[in-house]
């Protein structure tokens, strides 16, 4: 999400793990534009109700942006059970 900070900045928190990015914007439209940016690895995911959720470059997989989404994630095949005793 993107918050005012105080008087002057505007910040961008993680809707996933609530880290705040490093910077500080002086406007609502610069940290749009930050998070917008890929070489800024920040990426925005509608989540299952509709609404705009900002994942920060450590969230941004594939893994939280379907749970996020409400999607069902892909598991690896359980082991076979004659691996077992190995
Ligand atoms: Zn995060």
């Amino acid at each position: 999400m993107i918050e005012k900070y105080d008087e002057f900045d505007f910040r961008l928190i993680c809707d996933h793990c609530g880290d705040e990015c490093d910077e500080l914007f002086n406007t609502f439209q610069e940290a749009v534009e930050y998070k917008t940016d890929r070489d800024n690895g920040w990426v925005s995911v509608k989540n299952k109700n509709g609404e705009w959720q900002e994942l920060c470059p450590d969230c941004n997989k594939g893994v939280v942006i379907a749970e996020m989404r409400g999607e069902k994630l892909q598991r690896k095949p359980p082991k076979p059970e004659n691996m077992e005793g190995f």
